[in-house]
């Protein structure tokens, strides 16, 4: 069975995780692989993770099943946190929310729910998307298109295009849009755009799945699910995933949540029922820990306070290091404006360099950046954002 098997060619940033690792040059730098880290260069377990994982080691009384669906707290407090106390009142049975194996998991059972009850639906994703995005929804049988949504030339939204895009969506059509923090280029829609989506969902009926993996990470808790609270509160249907990876650093943990909002009470039900289903039939149910501490915290007003203080110190970290990175590139004399990085959300943004430029990073000053060119923000450190803003200069002479 196994002896005409070709092995695949290696992940691109698994490959520079590892060429990283390997250089013995004291003063290289990892831009790639997207996770958090400090100004250490760690990725540390959260202070409210810590103190909610003693009291669950100390109180946690069986690890016996809990249920296709996950644990019921924690499913009403990401649906809280993710959509406001208000509105979940407000949609109060139309929507239902399943404990998922990260956003990946979440992702990818919104993908096998659909492909279940609609086959071979169409999702629009927008051009670029998170490379991961593709897998997890094609290989689930959803037809995938693009929508056009950076422009690499000025840095910005080719909002025109993108629209011009969706008002050729149909009804029954799925479009994915990043709830924030765009991944790869930190590029998100504005609070005016959003309503205009949200417009022209209601005018055309299109479907709008959102997923939402750096919820705080951009301008704050409530400021990054904008666009996810007013589409579920103007249209019908909505499919929201949220990943608990970056904002409550548990990645490993696979910590996700898939929420469904339908237009009735019974289509909700009815869905519910089809996606524990497909999740029975895929992993049958979710790892508990990480939706345990996340339930733990939430419903917890010291753990919690903690945790959104720690969480706005991962913010503001990233955002000062999108101005430290401007001001230095500024003070190298490029003839370039790399202001944008500044107005750009999240962990990632596009430097804007050739692939031979970024070559010339890696294998003369050892920065490992993506051939894309879009670069971690939270790799950047006070002790390397010099020598990072002068290579950079080196590179684009
Ligand atoms: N969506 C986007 C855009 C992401 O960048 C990520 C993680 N990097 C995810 C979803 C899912 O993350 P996880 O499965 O680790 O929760």
């Amino acid at each position: 069975m196994f002896d005409s098997l070709n092995p695949l060619p290696a992940d691109p940033i698994l490959g520079l995780m590892a060429a990283h690792r390997s250089d013995s040059n004291p003063r290289k730098i990892d831009l790639g692989v997207g996770v958090y880290k400090d100004e250490q260069g760690n990725t540390p377990v959260m202070r409210a993770v810590k103190s909610a994982e003693a009291r669950l080691l100390a109180d946690q009384t069986s690890k016996s099943y809990v249920s296709p669906a996950g644990l019921a707290t924690f499913n009403t407090l990401i649906a809280s946190l993710v959509l406001g106390d208000e509105l979940t009142k407000t949609l109060g049975d139309r929507r239902v929310t399943f404990q998922t194996p990260g956003g990946c998991g979440g992702l990818r059972l919104a993908a096998e729910f659909i492909q279940k009850v609609r086959p071979a639906s169409k999702i629009l994703v927008s051009d670029p998307t998170w490379a991961n995005h593709v897998p997890l929804l094609g290989e689930a049988g959803l037809q995938i298109e693009t929508y056009p949504y950076y422009d690499h030339k000025n840095h910005g939204i080719r909002f025109d295009a993108m629209m011009e895009r969706l008002s050729k969506a149909a009804a029954g059509d799925l479009v994915l849009l990043h709830g924030c923090c765009h991944n790869p280029c930190g590029a998100d829609l504005s609070n005016e755009q959003w309503q205009a989506v949200a417009e022209l969902a209601q005018t055309n009926g299109f479907t709008p799945f959102i997923d939402l993996a750096y919820q705080g990470l951009g301008d704050g808790l409530a400021e990054d699910s904008y666009g996810v609270r007013l589409l579920a509160e103007k249209l019908p249907e909505l499919i929201v995933v949220s990943s608990c990876s970056k904002n409550f650093g548990l990645y490993r943990e696979r910590t996700g949540s898939l929420t469904v909002i339908a237009g009735s009470s019974e289509a909700a039900r009815a869905s519910a029922s089809q996606i524990a289903a497909t999740a029975r039939a895929i992993y049958s149910m979710p790892p508990d820990h990480g939706a345990s501490v996340v339930a733990e915290i939430l419903a917890d007003d010291t753990l919690n306070s903690d945790w959104e203080l720690e969480l706005t110190e991962v913010r503001e970290r990233i955002n000062g290091l999108r101005s430290a990175l401007v001001t230095e590139l500024d003070r190298q004399g490029i003839d370039r404006d790399f202001s944008f990085i500044e107005q750009e959300k999240g962990m990632f943004s596009f430097l804007g360099l050739s692939v031979d430029q970024v070559q010339t990073l890696i294998n003369q000053y050892s920065i490992y950046l993506v051939d894309s060119s879009r670069i971690n923000i939270a790799g950047i450190n006070s002790s390397n954002i010099e020598y990072l803003a002068q290579s950079i200069a080196e590179a684009v002479k």
